[in-house]
């Protein structure tokens, strides 16, 4: 099940204990229903546990009976068609929440949410009908949909009149829908645990927590990355030097404390400076002095990279090795 199934099943699992909400919540569902209509309209709903409030909710607030038929859409996907039959119905469930059957633009009626409570209860309802809200391992978003500009803003109101958070809505257009949306991971947090979905907060705030600290591991390990690879390519070229030397003059033309940290980088191509300090029983300072001092003597015999730079490491041990075979036998 999607992030917004699971958010929805767990909203349509709470009871309204007070009449006071049960009625905010009951015209939330209906009034951003399609079947808010004097007119024989149908609205089309994929969840069935969403449907079923519907139904409850015009009996219960309006005294009026709504169909729902099970149909079965494209890829097998289940829908439930909810409809109000009887214009009488219809007219008598629109009354009931102060409206009337003639207005031609729907506005969200304030006597209908009067306490502090009834605001978290009618957008329950709202969220149920016309609202989802993205799997936040993907991105953070929340929004409502709705044919009708004036109960968009009217939405947006009411959200800001929550007092317990910070929900921030902003208003788009898309196709022939207004859109309210909610963008911030805090506010949507918020949104679910206000309507009463506080699992689906709860699982939120958990895969907001993985995903930081995976960001967090991510940034440290490619910062340490960056500085292995500097250091790595200070030491092939260091290395390529200390080739050079070896291969035009022989190390020995190295002075003593040189040739001493020359043989220590080439047996240890991935040492950092304070390490090859200590084995040198030197400062950091004086081990880059050191080595500079190689890079310079490199230099006056010729450009180490025309020659050996691309000589690897083992190449230049070997060699090394070889060298140092030579002197024993003598
Ligand atoms: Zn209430």
């Amino acid at each position: 099940m999607s992030f917004a199934a699971d958010c929805k099943q767990e909203l349509c699992m709470i009871e309204n204990k007070r009449a006071c909400c049960l009625k905010a919540e009951c015209y939330g569902l209906l009034l951003f229903s399609k079947c808010f209509s004097a007119r024989e309209s149908q609205m089309v709903c994929e969840n069935a546990a969403v449907a079923r409030r519907v139904a409850e909710a015009a009996a219960v607030s309006a005294g009026v009976y709504a169909e729902v038929r099970s149909q079965l859409r494209r890829k097998n996907i289940g829908a439930y068609a909810i409809t109000i039959p009887g214009e009488a119905a219809r007219i008598q469930m629109i009354r009931s929440f102060g409206h009337d059957e003639n207005d031609v633009n729907l506005h969200i009626h304030e006597e209908n949410l009067q306490k502090d409570c009834c605001i978290s209860a009618f957008l329950r309802g709202v969220f149920l009908i016309c609202g989802t809200v993205t799997d936040p391992q993907k991105e953070y978003h929340l929004e409502f949909s709705t044919p009708y500009l004036h109960l968009a803003e009217d939405l947006v109101a009411v959200l800001h009149r929550v007092k317990a958070a910070q929900l921030s809505p902003s208003i788009a257009r898309r196709k022939n829908s207004y859109i309210v949306y909610i963008k911030e991971s805090a506010a949507i947090e918020d949104f679910l645990t206000l309507t009463g979905a506080v699992n689906s907060a709860m699982n939120l705030m958990q895969i907001k927590m993985y995903k930081e600290t995976y960001n967090n591991l991510n940034r440290v390990s490619n910062c340490e990355t960056a500085n292995l690879d500097k250091t790595y390519s200070a030491a092939t070229k260091q290395i390529a030097a200390i080739a050079l030397i070896s291969d035009k003059v022989g190390l020995d033309e190295l002075p003593a404390d040189l040739r001493e940290a020359a043989v220590l980088r080439l047996e240890n191509p991935e040492m950092s400076l304070r390490e090859m300090g200590e084995r040198l029983s030197i400062s950091r300072s004086g081990v880059n002095h050191r080595l500079r001092r190689i890079l310079e003597f490199a230099e006056q015999l010729g450009s180490p990279e025309e020659s050996l730079a691309e000589q690897s490491v083992f190449e230049v041990e070997e060699k090394l090795h070889a060298e140092n075979a030579k002197t024993e036998e003598f």
